[in-house]
């Protein structure tokens, strides 16, 4: 071999060499892309954070024209979960009560991708005419579809069918995991804190906000207002309509409470026929307002039992306000958070006593006198 062409070939060595070089290091920053998401998908524990970062961390990380989701939710309880989703996100995301849809996607349950028809454009990227390619990962766990995730490309060519998906079909195994463990992990939690027949918080849940809100009431230097809320003679309406009717009527004040109420506000069902209400930042006066409009808008309410005979519902309800000290102590904002509940129920018991159906108010002092705190009752 002459040294022109020794010379040639070693330039043409040189150049796939190079080229090679380049491919290796566009994979690795591909791979590291990867990695980082699959750290960060892990780290979550909440599942609006997980598909938050599905939605839309994945889909400017990849570049991608769309990503949307599908779960399998037969009890509803990633739809409670998410409750408070941004409705931007919500639309990308589909829940299915059954796996009807799920088994047409996947028939053999296995990743595939490729050029998107109109048919199969409509059931995952409804809003979205422009997607020409799409990725379409099956999300499965112990051998269950448990959703589905598209990554969708305006660029045709983005996903062909001899692509390579070693590292996305390892990926649609971490997501399912992390799915099925934030769900589990919520809804534990939401379970301990929430009354299963009002879907309002339990005891449990309030004995422990009261005392944060407390704490914050300090901090912020704001009152803190305390509603104790009971049902007039509830027995009978379990003796006259039964004791379904009676849950009924539970679940609907419930629904009611939180309807009427703001979003910071804290609605818990404290036993048997009584639901106490934290209200941050409200002091006497509008406690007392927020208190007379509940006692109204239930007491208009029509209610009916199970053969359908209409009937009301009075409630007699009890109202209290903290106001801020500069105690950092804990012990001491337990005490203040339990002087606080002692008073709403001693204003309750008040209201019964006065002929139920009415709102009665007790003030209290605790380290500082408190003005213009005198009780009285409206009805
Ligand atoms: P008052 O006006 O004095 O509050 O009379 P009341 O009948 O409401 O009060 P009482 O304490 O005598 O009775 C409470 C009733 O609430 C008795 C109990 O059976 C009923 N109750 C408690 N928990 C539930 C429940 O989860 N479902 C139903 N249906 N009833 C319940
Ligand atoms: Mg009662
Ligand atoms: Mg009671």
């Amino acid at each position: 071999m002459d040294k022109k062409t020794l010379a040639l070939d070693n330039a043409e060595l040189q150049r796939a060499l190079r080229l090679a070089a380049k491919r290796v290091e566009h994979d690795e920053t591909i791979l590291n892309r990867f990695f980082d998401i699959e750290l960060r998908l892990l780290a979550c524990h909440k599942l609006s954070d997980l598909l938050d970062i599905l939605l839309n961390h994945f889909k400017d990380v990849f570049r991608l024209s769309a990503v949307s989701i599908i779960l399998f939710d037969p009890e509803q309880i990633a739809l409670d979960l998410l409750e408070e989703m941004p409705v931007a996100d919500r639309s990308r995301l589909k829940f299915e009560p059954d796996q009807r849809l799920l088994r047409q996607l996947y028939p053999s349950k296995t990743l595939h991708a490729g050029e998107i028809d109109l048919n199969m454009r409509k059931k995952i990227f409804p809003d979205n005419p422009y997607i020409l390619s799409v990725a379409m990962l099956p999300l499965i766990r112990q051998n269950c579809l448990i959703g589905s995730l598209h990554l969708g490309a305006q660029d045709i060519h983005r996903y062909t069918v001899d692509y390579r998906y070693d590292y996305l079909s390892h990926l649609s195994s971490v997501i399912s995991v992390c799915i099925e463990n934030c769900i589990n992990h919520e809804n534990l939690h939401r379970l301990s804190i929430i009354d299963m027949l009002t879907s309002a918080h339990n005891r449990r849940a309030f004995d422990l906000e009261i005392v944060k809100e407390v704490t914050r009431s300090n901090r912020n230097s704001e009152p803190l207002s305390c509603l104790f809320i009971d049902l007039d003679h509830f027995k009978k309406i379990n003796d006259e309509y039964g004791h379904q009717t009676g849950d009924r009527v539970l679940r609907t004040i419930g629904l009611l409470l939180k309807q009427l109420l703001r979003k910071t506000d804290l609605v818990a069902r404290y036993g048997g026929e009584e639901f106490s209400i934290l209200l941050p930042s409200c002091a006497k006066q509008q406690a007392e307002k927020v208190a007379e409009n509940l006692r109204q808008k239930i007491s208009v309410q029509i209610f009916r039992s199970l053969n359908g005979t209409p009937f009301r519902v009075t409630t007699s309800i009890g109202c209290s306000t903290y106001l801020p000290t500069d105690t950092d102590s804990e012990k001491d904002q337990k005490k203040q958070a339990d002087l606080l509940l002692n008073r709403s129920d001693k204003a309750l018991y008040e209201a019964k006593s006065m002929g139920r159906n009415r709102v009665c108010y007790k003030g209290f002092s605790y380290n500082v006198p408190q003005n213009n705190d005198t009780d009285h009752t409206t009805s």
